[in-house]
């Protein structure tokens, strides 16, 4: 008898799970249900070239439209998952269907974090996490001349750097006295920041947001006021355990799984943002929010289910682009004992080479992609350059692989 996956939600891990499933030649059933109306789409563009007007709706997506069709993929699209009930290996859908499955796999993502003042969440400050925000941040940015971002991270800083390019006139606020600290070493922090400044982009650093009036004022920790005519807002995602609740699947922020993506059920499956797992190269236990993660899970979990199981074990990468800034991350380098900086003779061209006792954890590359590349190699192999290598523009770093063959 055919087996049946069923995958709830069609973003980044669910689209690669289908997709791997048949390329390893998985015959059953796939049913791949998401709660968004769109066709299954690429999230990094939205902040990046669909915002900027340079990428369309149709450039984003992941398939053709006949894809699904084409592959025996059941696509439902616009319906939410509300409950899994595996002990009868039924999910109940919000429109009150029941989709019974042999193997489940979770791809649910993350939800923006809100602002909430006084118990309430804020009004009228928009969020960008999927297609329709993108869609109503147009629509709204278009209109208005000055726009607040509230958050100095990823994407927070990428539609400063968008909304900039439009004209406007962007105010950033951060409650950390510099850009993208949770992730970032001072040095690149600076670049981000005096590039952004360059561009006209007010930096308000170490204040927080107290109260939001009518999406038009906002307080400030400060005491100051600022009005806005926008207020988008990136203030980092949460994982939702209201799918899991009423479940026997472990959630514990994220839903834990090993190292097959297995959760503690056996045929149910968790990947991507929602997945809480112990990662190796960070050493701990950990949810990633980057397509990379989110991809690599998918396949991992697929070839659990057609028996050809192999263990995550990637190492992660992720990128941001801001004005001509290309930031690219591999590895994860929190814990660093010592950072060394490869600087090549351009500008705003060089690598970060994190290291923790004296072994090589990962690498930040701006404007360096064949750094990037070569960092990924390095970290996959286990091979760490001595910190005199690195810090020597001259000395050929990927020759340290050739060796290794
Ligand atoms: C604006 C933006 C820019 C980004 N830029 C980058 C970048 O530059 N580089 C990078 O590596 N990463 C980036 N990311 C992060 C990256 O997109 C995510 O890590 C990735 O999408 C995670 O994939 P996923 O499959 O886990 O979740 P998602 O791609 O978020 O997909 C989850 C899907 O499940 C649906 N869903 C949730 N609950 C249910 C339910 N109960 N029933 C049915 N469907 C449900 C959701 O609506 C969503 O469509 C960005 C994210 C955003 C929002």
């Amino acid at each position: 008898m055919k087996k049946r996956v069923v995958i709830i939600g069609a973003g980044h891990g669910g689209v690669q799970a289908a997709s791997t499933l048949r390329e390893e030649g998985f015959e059953g059933e796939i049913i791949m249900i998401s709660d968004e109306l769109d066709a299954p789409y690429q999230k990094p563009p939205l902040s990046k070239g669909y915002l900027q007007g340079k990428q369309n709706a149709q450039a984003i997506l992941f398939r053709s439209e006949n894809y699904y069709n084409d592959n025996a993929i059941d696509l439902k699209l616009g319906v939410r998952v509300a409950k899994i009930d595996s002990e009868k290996n039924e999910i109940n859908l919000s429109d009150g269907a029941v989709i019974a499955y042999n193997y489940l796999i979770i791809a649910t993502g993350a939800c923006n974090r809100r602002l909430r003042f006084n118990g309430h969440i804020a009004e009228k400050v928009y969020y960008l996490r999927n297609f329709s925000d993108a869609k109503m941040i147009e629509e709204k940015i278009n209109p208005a001349s000055h726009i607040v971002i509230i958050g100095g991270g990823f994407i927070g800083l990428e539609l400063a750097a968008l909304a900039v390019e439009k004209n406007k006139k962007v105010t950033v606020i951060e409650t950390e006295d510099r850009l993208m600290k949770r992730v970032l070493p001072e040095t690149l922090s600076k670049v981000f920041y005096e590039t952004h400044v360059a561009h006209g982009v007010e930096m308000i650093l170490g204040v927080s947001v107290v109260d939001i009036i009518d999406g038009k004022k906002i307080k400030l920790s400060d005491g100051n006021e600022i009005d806005a005519d926008l207020i988008l807002a990136g203030i980092g995602v949460i994982v939702e355990s209201e799918l899991t609740e009423n479940s026997e699947v472990l959630f514990n922020n994220g839903i834990v799984v090993n190292p097959f993506q297995q959760t503690n059920i056996e045929n149910i499956y968790a990947i991507g943002d929602c997945a809480n797992h112990y990662n190796p190269f960070a050493k701990k236990s950990l949810r990633l929010e980057s397509v990379q993660n989110a991809v690599d899970q998918a396949k991992v979990a697929a070839a659990h289910i057609v028996e050809r199981p192999f263990e995550y074990n990637t190492v992660p990468w992720f990128w941001t682009n801001q004005y001509h800034l290309k930031l690219q991350m591999a590895g994860i380098s929190f814990g660093f004992d010592e950072a060394i900086i490869r600087q090549s003779p351009k500008p705003e061209c060089f690598s970060v080479y994190y290291f923790k006792e004296e072994k090589l954890i990962g690498v930040d590359s701006l404007n360096r992609p064949a750094d990037h590349l070569n960092a990924r190699k390095l970290l996959t192999a286990g091979i760490s350059p001595s910190k005199m290598e690195v810090a020597d523009f001259e000395f050929n770093l990927s020759g340290l692989l050739k060796q290794e063959i």
